[in-house]
């Protein structure tokens, strides 16, 4: 079925029919001072979808026209959470190419009398502004002559000011009841050193203007952003025309992305990295792309949540247990099950001797397929797995009790042993005869199925498993950090057969979880996984 278009959708189709437009450029422009998260995923398929429901184009360019906070440690990072969510730009751009476009039409606004150069501080322009009730007051510098203001701004970028002493600013209307209209700041003075245009400039655009221009530049159709620019929209309009591009883009806003239990916004996953709450911007707790993609989230996956959010005009909070449902779903699909323990104990089993079986790779597939998993009269299982004094409802291996094991026999309870702290240290059962699948005994009644790795043929590997960075609620971040959103299980055992498993593959542990090969698997004879999200949904989708 057809969906029905959304509403940047319908107003792209209007430019159409009206003859308005006949190819759609959108654009994805990406401040770099930090590394993507998944609110910029939903931006990115918005923008990407556009260029391919449209057969259009869609350009990368970074925003980079503030020097103090961005480094090519970013722009690097941003190409690949690009390419690994599957898109592909058609142009790289970068801002900082237009400074000397940008500055001409500063020069271009001066000529028109809708600029000048005003030497008041940042303080003063503040109190200069007004406020939403109260219309502002003309700068005392208003009036200077186009000459005169060419005369500064050129002197501004010859470097003879100090950062801070002058600004250029519009010429609109210190009473607007649109604030952003007050003579808003075009240019600022700033002495910092450029990731790429080095120390070339001491003068650096504001993003009110630089925006509209390189989006102008580049001849973008539709320029999309989010709803905290709406406001902006008027000067983004007034840039654009003044400056000599009436048919210039269309700004559109649409809701940013909101979740809960997370944070996203660059300044604060920054600090979380700077503090060292975080293991850096890759961090598997962090809602950072490259911390999803380390994690092992699938990216259609994430694809797939921002197509179920969809494009709405109100700001909302969405469940993160909804990306979790997401990213379940595909792995539900695609990953291979294994046996992994957890927390293991012994299990001796009497009555076995060594085989080799062929475990099914994943009961959703079409085509069948196997791995091999060898069993012997010596297993590990899970220690929650036998009680001797059980709950009321347990399923699993007790006193005088029978399981399944998975795959394999079911086995009867013969004793136990346990250590000097009393903690059990192993079970000894008997396995029933004939009673693995197709047997004659394979229909007997038992409760429950548990996991188990051959204790004679196993890998030790490490499990890492991830909760919400922030507790439930609406405090400061600061306070709902949760300190307990990663545990380390150490004393984990999988199957050999993950022994040729590779960085970034994802398997379903059987009974425990999703989970997914680390970076750097198997290097120095370590074997690592991150739970990538457990097997319960607690999310239920509308259909
Ligand atoms: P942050 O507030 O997290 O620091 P930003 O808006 O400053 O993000 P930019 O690098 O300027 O980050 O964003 C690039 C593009 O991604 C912009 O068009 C922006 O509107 C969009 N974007 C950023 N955050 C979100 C979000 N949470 N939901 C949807 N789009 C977003
Ligand atoms: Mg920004």
């Amino acid at each position: 079925m057809e969906k029905s278009a959304n509403f940047i959708e319908e107003i792209i189709n209007n430019d159409i029919a009206s003859g308005k437009h006949t190819e759609i450029i959108t654009r994805f422009p990406p401040e770099p001072n930090g590394y993507l998260h998944i609110g910029h995923a939903k931006s990115l398929c918005i923008n990407f979808g556009m260029k391919t429901k449209y057969n259009g184009k869609c350009n990368l360019r970074y925003d980079d026209t503030n020097p103090t906070k961005e480094d090519v440690e970013y722009v690097e990072s941003i190409k690949k959470d690009i390419e690994w969510l599957g898109f592909e730009w058609d142009a790289e751009l970068y801002a900082s190419d237009y400074f000397e476009r940008m500055y001409e039409c500063g020069v271009k606004l001066i000529n028109k009398g809708l600029a000048y150069v005003c030497d008041m501080n940042g303080e003063q322009i503040r109190e200069y502004r007004g406020t939403l009730v109260a219309g502002g007051k003309n700068s005392p510098y208003r009036d200077r002559t186009v000459a005169e203001n060419i005369d500064l701004f050129a002197k501004m970028r010859s470097g003879e000011f100090a950062d801070g002493s002058k600004v250029l600013r519009a010429k609109i209307d210190m009473a607007s009841p649109n604030i952003n209209l007050r003579d808003p700041i075009l240019y600022r003075v700033l002495r910092d050193t450029h990731h790429r245009t080095g120390d070339t400039w001491c003068i650096y655009p504001m993003y009110d203007f630089a925006h509209p221009l390189e989006d102008a530049f580049e001849g973008i159709t539709h320029s999309i952003c989010t709803l905290e620019f709406e406001d902006h929209r008027p000067l983004y309009d007034w840039v654009k025309i003044n400056c000599g591009f009436e048919n210039g883009p269309r700004q559109i806003e649409f809701a940013r992305l909101g979740m809960n239990r997370t944070i996203m916004s660059k300044r604060y996953l920054k600090k979380l990295v700077d503090d060292g709450t975080v293991n850096g911007w890759a961090d598997p707790r962090m809602p950072t792309l490259s911390g999803m993609r380390e994690r092992g989230y699938p990216a259609p996956a994430i694809r797939e949540f921002c197509e179920r959010v969809g494009v709405a005009k109100a700001n909302s909070e969405v469940d993160t247990a909804m990306l979790e449902y997401c990213v379940r779903e595909n792995l539900n699909r695609n990953a291979d099950r294994v046996m992994v323990v957890k927390d293991p104990i012994k299990m001796i089993v009497e009555g076995v001797s060594a085989e080799v079986y062929d475990l099914e790779n994943n009961p959703n597939d079409e085509v069948k397929s196997y791995h091999k998993t060898s069993f012997s009269s010596e297993l590990f299982i899970e220690r929650d797995d036998f009680m001797v004094t059980p709950p009321p409802k347990y399923k699993r291996l007790m006193v005088d009790g029978t399981v399944r094991l998975r795959g394999a026999y079911i086995v009867e309870y013969v004793r136990h042993e346990v250590d000097e702290n009393g903690d059990v240290s192993v079970v000894i059962c008997r396995a029933i005869p004939d009673s693995k699948s197709g047997g004659e005994n394979a229909g007997m009644k038992v409760k429950g199925v548990i996991h188990w790795v051959n204790a004679n043929d196993y890998l030790p590997c490490v499990l890492n498993e991830f909760d919400y960075l922030l507790n439930d609620g609406d405090g400061e971040f600061s306070e709902r950090l949760n300190k307990n959103s990663l545990v380390v299980f150490d004393k984990a055992v999988c199957e050999k057969s993950l022994e040729k498993a590779s960085a970034y593959d994802a398997f379903q542990f059987m009974r425990m979880g999703y989970y997914s090969a680390v970076s750097g698997y198997g290097k120095g004879g370590v074997y690592e996984f991150n739970r990538i999200v457990t097997l319960k949904d607690s999310f239920k989708m509308k259909k």
